[in-house]
């Protein structure tokens, strides 16, 4: 048994969030500029390394693993790095494989997610009218999300969705998504627009909406009970108590949790960020393809983590934005 991962504020690190791509078929506009430039294909890990870096993150005791992206079902074979994942799932050493998805190929790949051991899905809306959705993605298509969805539920995925709050974006349509949720038996959990990559002449102040306006909004019809509920991360849940409906919100600008910070990402590329909110990071693939031994990542890995920062400091509240970093969210994997 391997020591656990400790970072220097005494916080156990057993949740990694790996970026298996920086593509995707549709360009959010909080998230990437229309002509995004993307990796070459050669920078990225391989099917192999991808299984390599996360059984060696298991090893040192990672228990919960998110795939993301980019749009992490636009990896060509991706399903074989699922299947390969299904081994820890079997043995016991990781509790959770789970995904980011903005819904486009789920229609497609629901079954085989499930067989390969994937009991829970996030899936990326921010609106239910299909103009809207087409607006805000870019090129995204709602109909296809929805049927996806649908496609998921059906095959027993339990779906929660995630909508980043944009202000004159979606606040009209805060009751909606949250009825339509419970309707269709899905958490829901708002997430506050954060100051990542350069998004072209989009604005990002203009696009913030502080989740205490949102909640204060809800709370004009519904009664919200705060829960206990904690998974690591940034978010915190609340019941609402006319339907029993669970909602989230991630807020990092007006409250932020990095206390009880338990995770790490990994980009495509095998770099490490121990911060989403922060610049430094460290190169895992040179030490991967270094040795066919594990032993020298696992030694890159722990030096990352002893290096892991106490939180972010993205700011809004100069009325400028502050901590933004340059990275877009689909390169580190949201
Ligand atoms: N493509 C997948 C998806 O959209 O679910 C996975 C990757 S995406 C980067 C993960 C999450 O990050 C999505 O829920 C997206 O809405 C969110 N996101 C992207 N850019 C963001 C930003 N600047 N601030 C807050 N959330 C952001
Ligand atoms: Fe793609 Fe997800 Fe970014 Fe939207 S938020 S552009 S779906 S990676």
């Amino acid at each position: 048994m391997k020591a656990p991962l400790i970072d220097p504020f005494a916080r156990k690190i057993s949740y990694l969030r790996l970026s298996v791509t920086d593509r995707c078929d549709f360009r959010c506009v909080y998230c990437m500029s229309e002509a995004m430039t993307f990796l070459p294909k050669k920078d990225l890990l391989s099917l192999e390394e991808l299984d390599r870096m996360c059984t060696t993150f298991i090893g040192m005791g990672v228990k919960k693993l998110r795939i993301t992206g980019g749009e992490p079902l636009v990896r060509r074979d991706i399903l074989t790095f699922f299947n390969g994942m299904t081994r820890h799932l079997d043995s016991g050493d990781l509790e959770e494989l789970t995904l980011t998805t903005n819904g486009s190929q789920l229609e497609k790949h629901a079954a085989n997610l499930f067989a390969a051991g994937v009991r829970r899905i996030n899936v990326s809306l921010d609106t239910l009218d299909a103009d809207k959705f087409a607006q805000i993605t870019r090129w995204g298509r709602l109909a296809q999300v929805l049927r996806g969805i649908e496609a998921a539920q059906a095959v027993g995925l339990k779906v929660k969705i995630n909508a980043v709050a944009l202000k004159g974006f979606n606040e009209d349509e805060l009751f909606t998504l949250a009825d339509w949720c419970a309707k269709h038996d899905m958490d829901l959990t708002f997430i506050e627009v954060m100051p990542m990559g350069d998004i072209g002449n989009e604005d990002r102040i203009g696009q913030y909406w502080s989740l205490k306006d949102l909640r204060a909004e809800l709370e004009t019809q519904f009664r919200l009970t705060d829960l206990p509920d904690r998974t690591g991360g940034p978010a915190r849940y609340v019941r609402v108590e006319e339907s029993g409906q669970r909602i989230g919100f991630i807020t990092p600008l007006s409250h932020n949790f990095c206390e009880s910070c338990n995770r790490v990402r990994i980009t495509c590329t095998g770099e490490i960020y121990t911060c989403l909110g922060q610049e430094g990071h460290a190169d895992l693939r040179g030490p991967l393809r270094s040795s066919e031994s594990n032993a020298p990542l696992e030694d890159a890995i722990r030096a990352a983590i002893s290096d892991k920062p106490k939180g972010h400091d993205f700011d809004y509240s100069r009325q400028k934005v502050d901590g933004q970093v340059s990275r877009h969210m689909s390169h580190t994997g949201g």
